[in-house]
């Protein structure tokens, strides 16, 4: 864990609340009360929790991962496929027997499920023990929710104005390896199966200082492994003052000092361009691995989902990538089964992860989501037969995967070591590609960059330091 102090200096109102806060609690609780932060869903909401996080320590909570030892639960949820919204409601609803035990516990539910006017409806009139809903773009008035909590009110706050970034805001991070760096937030993309444009808002991009600086104090704080988040990264700059562009973020980030490498996500191949593949190319703390989502391999079901580029573009992407760096790892999202997509359909998906070989993948059956485009589109084929079709696609990339891992031995990775392997007298460690290593050494290389040649392949990469 990590902490960064910082107060507010883009807002100090909810500053001032915080103090307030810290006040009542100091009267009102005879030990420090504690905070339990459940985070859903991917790794912008991960990075959001740690400046709620970040709030409520200023606030003066301690932290627990217990419900029966908070005075203050959070859950910061996720809109991304329905099971998650399920799991929300089912967990929020067991909170009621700690809050009959525990009547000034506060209870609360953030991020992009809250941001749907249906779910604020569904808390307010179906749980009247939630003390608190609150939006993706509100975060940072926290404070001023908490205070209004324990003046007695109930709040429903979810303003999407896509407004000015505040900045400044407190921030405790998880770990003190590998860092997340906010980027950008919102996306424009609108394809017709994500919730995301509806939760997020529109794409408004972090001034180049602010993220410059806060990647100048991770890698003094001893991080060594930054990964810069977006919905959609390459479209990072659109609207700043300042005309810059996510290649020469890139550049820009390159150049700190340190010995430290650098990751980012997520891509979009309509944004991808050969600037940022050169400047991956040439930025040597850059990994060189592009994890870039094609979703579909049939034009047809590309153009349903709105995704503004075909699989010929894609797969001259991919080239333009292999020319400039022959070992980069790619890797990719797919949706199996999205409406009115035909077996002839799939094939072509199947087809294009034979072409492209690639690293990994995250394979996804349709979910339909409530408000977006697609949830209303014909969807004829049945969830067994899509099932079958998952299947078939995991089959094939796991032969993909196993050769690749072949190909990589007796090759010379750059790998951060995170700790020991359960591999007695190893260490584990991940490539730039995110493929794990163990090779023999001592704990002092734990947090360390090291250089592995690749021995063998079992069910694990084995090297040796060099
Ligand atoms: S690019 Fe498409 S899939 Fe990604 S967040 Fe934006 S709308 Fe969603």
């Amino acid at each position: 864990m990590f902490e960064i102090n910082r107060n507010f200096s883009n807002s100090p109102e909810q500053m001032e609340f915080a103090l307030r806060v810290s006040t009542i609690l100091k009267n009102k609780y005879s030990q420090k009360p504690r905070a339990l932060v459940i985070t859903y869903g991917c790794q912008q909401n991960v990075s959001d929790s740690e400046r709620l996080k970040g709030m409520l320590s200023l606030m003066g909570y301690d932290f627990t991962e217990t419900p029966d030892e908070a005075d203050l639960i959070l859950y910061n949820t996720c809109a991304v496929r329905g099971h998650a919204e399920d799991r929300v409601y089912g967990n929020v609803g067991a909170m009621k027997h700690y809050k009959r035990r525990n009547p000034d516990m506060i209870l609360a539910v953030c991020g992009c499920m809250a941001q749907q006017d249906i779910v604020v409806k569904r808390f307010r009139t179906s749980y009247p023990y939630v003390n608190l809903v609150f939006g993706t773009q509100v975060q940072h008035r926290l404070p001023e929710f908490i205070y209004r909590c324990l003046s007695g009110e109930r709040v429903y706050e979810t303003t999407l104005d896509n407004g000015e970034i505040i900045e400044d805001v407190p921030l405790r991070r998880d770990g003190t390896l590998k860092g997340w760096l906010p980027v950008m937030y919102g996306c424009n993309n609108f394809c017709t199966y994500c919730i995301v444009p509806y939760v997020r808002g529109r794409e408004r991009s972090r001034k180049p200082e602010e993220i410059i600086n806060e990647a100048k104090e991770m890698v003094s704080s001893g991080f060594k492994e930054i990964t810069l988040l977006g919905q959609n990264v390459n479209s990072y700059g659109k609207g700043l003052d300042k005309q810059i562009n996510f290649a020469e973020l890139l550049r820009e980030i390159n150049a700190i000092d340190g010995d430290f490498r650098i990751r980012f996500m997520t891509s979009h191949p309509k944004d991808c361009t050969l600037e940022l593949l050169d400047a991956i190319k040439d930025c040597e703390k850059v990994v060189k691995h592009l994890h870039l989502p094609f979703q579909s391999g049939s034009d047809r079901i590309l153009k349903a989902m709105n995704r503004h580029y075909d699989s010929a573009s894609y797969l001259k992407l991919i080239d333009a990538a292999r020319e400039r760096m022959p070992d980069i790892a790619i890797t990719s999202d797919i949706i199996v089964g999205f409406p009115g997509e035909t077996y002839e359909d799939f094939s072509k998906t199947v087809e294009l992860v034979k072409k492209v070989k690639f690293t990994s993948l995250f394979t996804f059956i349709f979910s339909p989501r409530n408000g977006t485009p697609a949830a209303d589109m014909e969807d004829p084929v049945s969830r067994e037969e899509k099932g079958r079709w998952f299947s078939e696609l995991l089959k094939v990339q796991e032969t993909i995967t196993a050769n690749n891992l072949k190909v990589m031995v007796g090759k010379q990775y750059r790998v951060l070591c995170d700790g020991q392997s359960e591999r007695e007298g190893y260490l584990l460690g991940h490539t730039d590609g995110n493929v794990s290593v163990e090779f023999e050494g001592d704990l002092s290389l734990v947090g360390k960059l090291c250089q592995v040649r690749i021995d063998s392949y079992s069910n694990v990469l084995t090297g040796t330091l060099v």
